[in-house]
């Protein structure tokens, strides 16, 4: 049986020991020596504490390059984050870190900031278009605007002004001579603007189409009445532009500010309100006045009610007999429009058929009263009568004008030989040569064509010789005034031969009583229309009136 280990204390070692007991005999005694158990595991203690180091020191040297790395990634990420936000803001003139590295993070700093460097471009020619006319190179109506409110800021220089302008005839000229000479033509009035302004403290903008205007800082109410002269002059002389000599004028509307307002919004709209009435006045360039609101507030109420009054059937188709001079009867009658208005009654033409011609809505109007006419023309009753019908020089204009009447005379089944269209000798002289090519179709097509308040207008004997035209209205101030006026029998007498030497008819108008009709007959005047024979109808009565 084996002994069992005991632990000795000896010379400051544990030893261990296993003694073996003597037999009987006295046979050996043995007692096994082991070596002290500190000795043995003393290496082992230094390998764990060798261990302990090298991870610990692993440890410091992962977390060091752990650190180092994620600095090398996260501090462009932050300037790009950075950059980021300054674009979000708008601003494109700082350039990324980072562009010279020869890594990922370079190429990707690269690409960036040839991204900045884009959308810098495309935002600097977005804000050029949103702020520049392209055609002309002035600022546009936001800049403007922009600048007249810093000058409003500013305050400091006292008072400014505001001049608008718009030029005249500028849809013929584009129409007639084409678009490039429209846009050469702008080009050139932007030009002579910049150059009247010159060294005078302003600017110059388009602000659409072919309006203009100009900022006069500081400037006061006098000194721009003064400056808007100068354009006026300046733009009446005769532009000369790719050989073509062109005739410009322009209705120039001007609001100083503080007296005619005080924000920049009311400012610029109340010059264009002056502009506005310039234009139709004609009598130069005008200041705003607050009447001008009123007026131009009707006008608009105005053209809504006319359109309510086509709409609603409101216009009444009115006939005033032209009679034959030669044997007394009415062969023929004008047509005139009057407006049945409910609350305003009998509204006469005088009053809504300019405010008609400015709005284009005229043309509405010609056509709804050429219908009523044709529509009565095509009853039998009407057999052989022939109507008068007035056009205006937005007609003559319109394009379409021909094919519109044909249309229809074709619905109601009437001749066109059974119109006469009246035309005035201002619509035709407003633009000669559109006018003329117009009357040849309308010629060509059937319709007799008269020239109504002949003797206003400046016509000259060789032009009118070149028109296809088969009537002279001799105007009625002429007529009414020819029993007492010497001067005008004299022009009524002359317009009757004149116009009987070119193969033309004359009717008189305006014929109030018996001595005048007597003093026409014995001039060999062809017709007569006036009060003495009868005032204007309503169709149904004219009818009637005829048949008696
Ligand atoms: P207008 O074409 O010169 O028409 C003749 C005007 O003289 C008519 O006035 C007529 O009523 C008036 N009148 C006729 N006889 C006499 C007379 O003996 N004495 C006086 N003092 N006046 C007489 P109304 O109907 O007021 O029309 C005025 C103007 O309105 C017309 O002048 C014409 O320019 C325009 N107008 C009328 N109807 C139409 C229309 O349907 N279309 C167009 N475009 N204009 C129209
Ligand atoms: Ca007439
Ligand atoms: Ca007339």
């Amino acid at each position: 049986m084996t002994a069992p280990l005991r632990e000795i204390e000896a010379g400051g070692a544990t030893l261990l020991v296993r003694a073996i007991e003597l037999n009987a005999e006295g046979g050996e005694a043995r007692v096994l020596l082991l070596r002290s158990v500190d000795d043995v595991v003393a290496p082992y203690d230094r390998l764990q504490l060798l261990l302990a180091v090298i991870t610990l020191g692993g440890l410091l040297l992962f977390a060091l390059g752990s650190g180092l790395m994620a600095q090398r990634l996260t501090t462009p990420l932050r300037a790009l984050l950075a950059a980021t936000q300054r674009l979000s803001r708008g601003d494109y003139a700082v350039p990324l870190d980072d562009l010279d590295r020869r890594d990922e993070i370079g190429d990707f700093a690269r690409s960036f900031d040839r991204m900045r460097v884009d959308i810098a471009k495309q935002q600097a020619e977005i804000r050029h278009l949103a702020y520049w006319d392209r055609l002309t190179g002035l600022p546009n109506r936001e800049n403007f605007r922009d600048a007249v409110q810093q000058a409003i800021q500013r305050g400091s220089g006292g008072e400014l002004a505001v001049l608008t302008l718009d030029l005249d005839r500028f849809k013929h000229v584009n129409d007639v001579l084409g678009y490039a000479f429209g846009d050469q033509l702008l080009r050139t009035v932007a030009g002579q603007l910049g150059g009247l302004l010159g060294e005078t403290a302003g600017k110059v903008a388009r602000l659409g189409g072919n309006e203009f205007a100009l900022l006069l800082a500081p400037c006061t109410p006098a000194q721009a009445l003064v400056f808007a002269q100068r354009v006026a002059h300046s733009l009446e002389r005769p532009l000369a532009i790719d050989e073509q000599t062109v005739d410009l004028s322009a209705g120039i509307g001007i609001a100083c500010w503080p007296a005619d307002a005080q924000d920049v919004d009311t400012l610029l709209s109340r010059s264009e309100i002056a502009m506005y009435v310039a234009k139709r006045k004609l009598e130069g360039p005008l200041r705003y006045d607050p009447a001008f609101d009123s007026a131009s507030a009707q006008t608009l109420s105005l053209l809504t009610e006319l359109r309510r009054a086509v709409d609603q059937g409101e216009l009444r188709l009115y006939l005033q007999p032209k009679v034959s001079l030669a044997d007394g009867v009415p062969h023929a009658a004008e047509a005139l429009v009057r407006w049945e208005h409910p609350q305003r009654g009998l509204v006469p033409p005088l009053q809504f058929i300019p405010f008609a011609e400015q709005t284009g809505y005229i043309r509405h109007l010609t056509l709804w009263m050429f219908e009523a006419a044709a529509r009565l023309l095509a009853t039998p009753a009407a057999a052989g009568l022939r109507i008068s019908v007035n056009l205006s020089t937005r007609d003559l204009l319109d394009l379409e004008l021909s094919t519109r009447l044909a249309r229809l005379l074709h619905a109601h089944g009437v001749q066109a030989s059974s119109f006469c269209l009246e035309i005035t000798e201002s619509a035709i002289m407003d633009d000669p040569q559109r006018a003329e090519a117009m009357l040849n179709r309308l010629s060509g097509q059937g319709y007799k064509l008269s020239i109504d308040d002949f003797g206003t207008g400046y016509s000259s004997l060789a032009y009118l010789k070149r028109l296809p035209v088969d009537e002279l209205k001799i105007d009625k101030s002429f007529v009414m005034g020819m029993e007492h006026d010497k001067d005008d029998a004299t022009i009524v007498r002359s317009t009757i031969d004149l116009a009987h030497n070119l193969g033309l008819s004359v009717v008189a108008e305006g014929v109030e009583n018996a001595a005048i009709l007597e003093l026409l007959r014995g001039l060999g005047c062809d017709e007569v229309q006036g009060y003495h024979i009868s005032r204007p109808m309503p169709a149904p009565d004219f009818m009637e009136w005829l048949g008696k």
